[in-house]
């Protein structure tokens, strides 16, 4: 198991990972025995993982609260975040107390929300079960829920104590929330280096059959680069943003289709949009394109996401973008690591990056 440290001016994180990484937690929350433990659970996790969690906490303290959430995105709603204050109070939860989510983004984004204005904040832990929310959502503090039909309306940063990723979880994770994660580690292969990006091409393949020989070391690179990213720069206002590379074509295609596919597999497919308008804008040089877009294309693009109209796709982002006071700029790259934000392009030269991308992808 390794463990490492994410710094902030006002807070301080160990994230631990590694295979069996849970069954240690008596040890890593040593300092929490006998103390009260809220314990936010997404409903799959706990129906595949019940007797392994239960007698885990049993070993740490005699006052455990279980609150199951149902999976999905509706959970994060206003609603279910005033079952979630009530539960706490109901239970005499108080600043001593610790609250620690189990499963995926949702869970982790409504508890973190929870935590963060509970008492005025009380601690938080996270121990990530999807392939996305281990490289990801867990790390960085980012917490939200949905207001009236938009997504991460309100949140906080609020970051937790601790994240513990235990890679073992990932044994019962349906194949389409793979493929979602795999979406998310691609980011990564073309954000940290060459030597990362070269070991996906050769790990892809296995990683979607969810092999999971080697994807320690991947989820671990992953984590540490973002925390480094969020060391440097965790309200967003500058380098944090580069961890967006491919969300503004991402989000676009996600919300054109109803949420009907999953982040990852949309994002994925943001990725190619992004390379093609970085090199359509003479950013990225031809023979990078190609090698970077070929390992896109490793992972298989849904038929919704090929029939989608562009032009509408990229009116609406850019809607979209200047509604939320945002401007509809591109975080784009001239090769693995060398990221530009803020940059500048014509909605022609961005369809024109769609229709590119769709063109290049083989449909198996
Ligand atoms: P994300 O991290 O992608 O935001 P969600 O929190 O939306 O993920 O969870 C996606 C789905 O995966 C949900 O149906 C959830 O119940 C399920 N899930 C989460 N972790 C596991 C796991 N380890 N095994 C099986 N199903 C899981
Ligand atoms: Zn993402």
């Amino acid at each position: 198991m390794k463990k490492f440290e994410l710094n902030t001016e006002s807070s301080s994180s160990e994230i631990f990972c590694g295979t069996g990484a849970f069954e240690k937690l008596p040890q890593i929350l040593k300092e929490l025995h006998n103390q009260k433990l809220f314990i936010v659970i997404d409903k799959n996790v706990f129906k595949y993982y019940q007797r392994k969690i239960e007698k885990v906490f049993r070993g740490i303290s005699r006052q455990v609260f279980y609150y199951h959430l149902k999976p999905g995105e509706r959970s994060k709603s206003v609603s279910e975040f005033n079952k979630l204050l009530i539960f706490f109070k109901k239970n005499e939860c108080s600043r001593n107390s610790t609250l620690i989510s189990i499963g995926g983004g949702v869970t982790g984004d409504i508890s973190g929300f929870t935590a963060s204005v509970y008492m005025r904040g009380i601690n938080l832990i996270h121990i990530p079960t999807t392939l996305l929310s281990m490289v990801d959502s867990s790390i960085g503090g980012k917490t939200a829920i949905n207001l009236d039909g938009v997504k991460n309306l309100a949140g906080s940063i609020y970051q937790p104590e601790k994240v513990i990723i235990d890679p073992t979880f990932l044994k019962t994770l349906p194949q389409k929330e793979i493929l979602s994660g795999t979406g998310e580690i691609l980011k990564y292969g073309l954000l940290i280096n060459k030597d990362f990006f070269l070991l996906l091409k050769k790990r892809i393949t296995s990683l979607i059959k969810n092999d999971r020989t080697g994807i320690e070391d991947i989820i671990l690179q992953c984590a540490r680069y973002k925390a480094s990213v969020v060391q440097i720069d965790e309200n967003d206002s500058g380098m944090r943003k580069i961890l967006n590379l491919g969300h503004t074509f991402g989000h676009a295609i996600e919300s054109e289709l109803n949420y009907k596919l999953t982040h990852g597999e949309c994002l994925a497919f943001g990725l190619k949009c992004m390379l093609c308008l970085s090199f359509e804008s003479g950013l990225i040089n031809q023979k990078n394109f190609y090698e970077y877009f070929s390992l896109l294309n490793l992972l298989r693009t849904n038929k919704k996401i090929l029939s989608l109209d562009g032009k509408k796709l990229i009116s609406k982002m850019i809607f979209d973008k200047k509604r939320n006071g945002v401007n509809p700029t591109f975080i784009l790259m001239k090769r693995i690591g060398e990221i530009i934000i803020d940059y500048n392009c014509d909605s022609k030269r961005i369809a024109a990056s769609f229709n590119k991308a769709k063109q290049l992808t083989a449909v198996k």
